[in-house]
């Protein structure tokens, strides 16, 4: 079955980079919404994180198939886990608190919400699914988790959202202290990504 090329669901330049590196080798071109033009109306009212990647990745693939475009269509949801918490904020981890607070009030509010809790009851994980909607309408997804711990305070410069909070014991670094390259190969995402890469790879 042949493609025309790849459409990310996403207007983040970060995510669009890190899936550009990753799916490279599948050797078609990866635009994002903006960059093919299209857009569509989601309301993300799924109850899982897989439930929301596929919501947006259908929307996009109806777009695509009244315009007459065979192009696989790609999207992710994603978000962070706390055990504590019931698994909050999970699949509203970009609308906690509202989707304008920023992410010092966001990450301080959780560590508060953590106060007196002892380490090992401060796991939290980042849980990603990817869905992939192919021109001849098969669908696909996978999911993937990076499990730490909710640390004490922020730490680090790099990364996005929750990754100051985010404690990797193993590394002894919060997500937003590792390098990108160190994050792409353990995240989440990077991880769910080299699964539909290998799924792509076997069904295109
Ligand atoms: P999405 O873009 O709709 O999938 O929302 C994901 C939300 O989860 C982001 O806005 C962040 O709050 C959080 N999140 C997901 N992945 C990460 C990560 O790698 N680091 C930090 N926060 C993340």
């Amino acid at each position: 079955m042949k493609a025309d090329k790849i459409i990310f669901a996403t207007g983040n330049a970060g995510k669009m980079r890190e899936i550009q590196m990753i799916l490279a080798d599948l050797g078609l071109e990866i635009q994002s919404m903006k960059e093919a033009g299209v857009t569509a109306d989601i309301v993300e009212d799924g109850k899982t994180f897989a439930e929301n990647a596929m919501i947006k990745a259908s929307a996009i693939a109806q777009e695509l198939e009244k315009r007459g475009e065979r192009a696989v269509v790609l999207a992710d949801d994603s978000g962070l886990e706390i055990d504590y918490l019931n698994k909050e904020p999970g699949i509203y981890s970009a609308r906690y608190m509202g989707e304008d607070t920023s992410y010092t009030i966001k990450n301080a509010h959780l560590i508060q919400r953590l106060a007196g809790v002892p380490d090992e009851k401060r796991t939290a994980r980042f849980v990603c699914a990817i869905a992939a909607v192919l021109p001849d309408g098969r669908q696909f997804e996978t999911n993937a988790a990076v499990e730490g711990r909710i640390g004490y305070e922020e730490r680090g410069e790099n990364g996005f959202g929750y990754d100051p909070i985010f404690y990797l014991p193993e590394y002894d670094k919060s997500s937003a202290e590792l390098s990108p390259e160190e994050k792409n190969r353990i995240s989440h995402r990077g991880k769910a990504l080299e699964e539909m890469k290998r799924v792509l790879l076997a069904e295109l």
